[in-house]
């Protein structure tokens, strides 16, 4: 069986990457839209053979919950929204799946798991790497001993924000993307650190940096470094930009080994090289869409009613933390956690 899905926004992730991958999903189909924009919608559901009779808009969003062919929304809206349209979500009986970052504040973070929980629905976060093989593998040699132990990681995040793009006109807007690169990027980076070693920091320092007269830069930060400790004594270094170009790689230095994830975090594409004292080895791993895999992981979980991997509560985590990374960056103090 296949449960239905109902994606909220048309924008340009979930029309270019999510929407397409259902037709490589084994226990979701895609049934619903809900968009500001009658006309867009009406095309996607022909493009998708979904019936217009399942189009939403805002206004009439919660009247899903009388339509039994939804049973998940997918929440693809500017990170401002993710709350409210979560939360509503659940309150009309719907599973969840939330992009990332979850939401802007921990308290918004907060409500959406205590509007889940109270629906008795499950609340997961699309973090599409922690569903991806590459990353998979690279958690598998850290976490196995295979780079001896681990001392260091790195992970950089970064790309140049176009503001002609109208998918990075609201990620430059305070009120609608909640923070700057950090929030939309920089995440990736802190969630590696946080997968790779499978600890919680209990310490961060960080600086941040905007080019002066930037207008991208009015509202939201350009650049944030940030350093972590792990319990296990791990250090991690994170970069996040607004500034250069392309750029999402993780490395982890290990006592016999270092591997390098380059691009790591990309969407169809992934490169791990291993070094060692003998030479470098490069793994080709089987390349899967892990849209479809991380969409098919929450009907799974649904189905056999289980927590997914990634629950509200890893979205909040991230949020917490990346409040934090502020924090420690605005006071110029570290901060012990
Ligand atoms: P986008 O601007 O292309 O899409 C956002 C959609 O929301 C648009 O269709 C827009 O019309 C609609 N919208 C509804 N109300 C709006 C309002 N009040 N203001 C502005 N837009 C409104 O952006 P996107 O790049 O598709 O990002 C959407 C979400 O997906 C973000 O949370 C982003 O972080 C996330 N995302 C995740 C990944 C990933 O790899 N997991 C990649 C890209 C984006």
């Amino acid at each position: 069986k296949k449960l239905g899905w109902a994606v909220v926004g048309l924008g340009k992730f979930a029309t270019q990457q999510i929407m397409p991958s259902f037709a490589e999903c084994k226990q979701s189909k895609l049934v619903a839209l809900v968009s500001g924009d009658r006309a867009k919608a009406e095309k996607y559901a022909q493009q998708y053979g979904i019936n217009p009779k399942n189009i939403y808009n805002y206004q009439n969003y919660d009247s899903i919950r009388n339509n039994p062919e939804v049973d998940v929304i997918y929440i693809i809206l500017p990170n401002a929204l993710h709350a409210e349209y979560s939360i509503r979500g659940a309150q009309a009986g719907k599973h969840i799946m939330c992009e990332k970052p979850m939401a802007v504040t921990i308290e918004e973070c907060q409500a959406m798991i205590n509007a889940a929980k109270k629906a008795n629905r499950k609340l997961m976060i699309a973090y599409r790497a922690q569903y991806e093989p590459y990353n998979l593998a690279a958690i598998e040699l850290a976490r196995s001993g295979q780079l001896g132990k681990i001392k260091a990681i790195v992970s950089d995040h970064g790309r140049n924000l176009d503001p002609k793009d109208p998918a990075d006109t609201w990620r430059m807007q305070k009120k609608l993307a909640g923070g700057g690169s950090l929030y939309d990027i920089g995440i990736y980076s802190l969630q590696a650190t946080r997968y790779i070693t499978g600890e919680e920091p209990i310490e961060i320092s960080a600086i941040t940096h905007s080019t002066p007269n930037d207008p991208r830069f009015r509202e939201i930060e350009e650049n944030v470094n940030f350093t972590l400790r792990f319990p296990s004594g791990i250090l991690a270094n994170c970069s996040s930009s607004y500034g250069y170009s392309d750029t999402k790689r993780i490395q982890v230095f290990g006592s016999d080994a270092t591997l390098e994830l380059d691009p790591a975090t990309d969407y169809y594409k992934h490169r791990l090289t291993i070094k060692r004292k003998n030479g470098i080895e490069e793994r080709n791993i089987q390349e899967k869409n892990q849209f479809a895999l991380e969409i098919d992981h929450l009907s799974e979980s649904i189905i056999n009613n289980k927590q997914p991997k990634t629950p509200g509560e890893e979205g909040l985590q991230d949020v917490r933390l990346m409040q934090l990374i502020y924090q420690a960056s605005r006071t110029g103090k570290t901060i012990k956690i």
